[in-house]
């Protein structure tokens, strides 16, 4: 086990120190968690330090074998259950007869209306009724984030989010990761820096911008799933 640098530290308190205010101030709140790197800092500090906050996670139908295997880990790890959220049924039914199974691959807004149903209409079910939500997102991930706020109001869905990480490095995220022995994606050992569906989802390598590897078909400014983007 490594150990943890004074930098680091001062970073860890202050994410415990916003937790804490989400606990106190925003019940009831939620992490939004794909079981990414980012993902698995957030869930192991509200699990030490601020339980009050839930954990849920949207299951695509269509997520690699190894966030399985991760999800089935994590059950017995963690004494907090993570809910998890499907897609409408007849959404997905209507969708893939009308377009095959891969349609993603076709065109930004096939990608876009499978992406809507499979994640934006569970997430609005997963968040209805919380005061906030959570998300593991950093600034230096993607051009579409590097303004990103660890406080704003989402109007989109009528609650505060948080994305407490937004200055972490992905060598803070690592380093906390490594330090406390937390359970992680075995497909970040593979090349993956963000992982999603696994048709959507690649390696990347080395020099390659940390989101290269989700919808390498689109244009940066497309790299989105509809989960993040404001309407103003
Ligand atoms: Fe569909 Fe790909 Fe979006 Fe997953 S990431 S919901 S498979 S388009």
């Amino acid at each position: 086990m490594s150990e943890i640098k004074p930098a680091l530290a001062t970073k860890i308190d202050a994410v415990i120190a916003v937790l804490k205010d989400i606990e106190q101030n925003y019940l009831p709140a939620t992490l939004a968690t794909s079981f990414g790197a980012e993902d698995m800092v957030l869930m192991d500090l509200i699990c030490k330090h601020a339980p009050g906050i839930d954990i849920f996670t949207l299951d695509t139908g269509r997520l690699p074998k190894e966030t399985y295997e991760l999800m089935q880990t994590l059950n017995n790890h963690y004494y907090k259950k993570v809910e998890v959220f499907f897609p409408n049924t007849a959404d997905v039914e209507l969708f893939v007869t009308n377009n095959g199974p891969n349609a993603f691959y076709d065109s930004v807004e096939l990608r876009k209306q499978c992406c809507g149903l499979r994640k934006v209409v569970p997430l609005n079910r997963a968040l209805s009724g919380k005061k906030a939500w959570i998300t593991g997102m950093r600034r230096s991930q993607s051009v579409t984030r590097s303004e990103l706020p660890v406080s704003e109001w989402d109007g989109d869905h009528g609650l505060q989010k948080f994305s407490p990480l937004t200055d972490w490095s992905n060598g803070n995220v690592w380093a906390y990761l490594r330090a406390n022995d937390v359970p992680y994606n075995k497909l970040h050992d593979e090349g993956y820096a963000s992982i999603g569906c696994a048709p959507c989802t690649r390696a990347i390598t080395m020099g390659e911008d940390i989101r290269a590897g989700r919808w390498w078909w689109e244009d940066p400014e497309n790299k989105e799933c509809g989960l993040h983007v404001k309407s103003n």
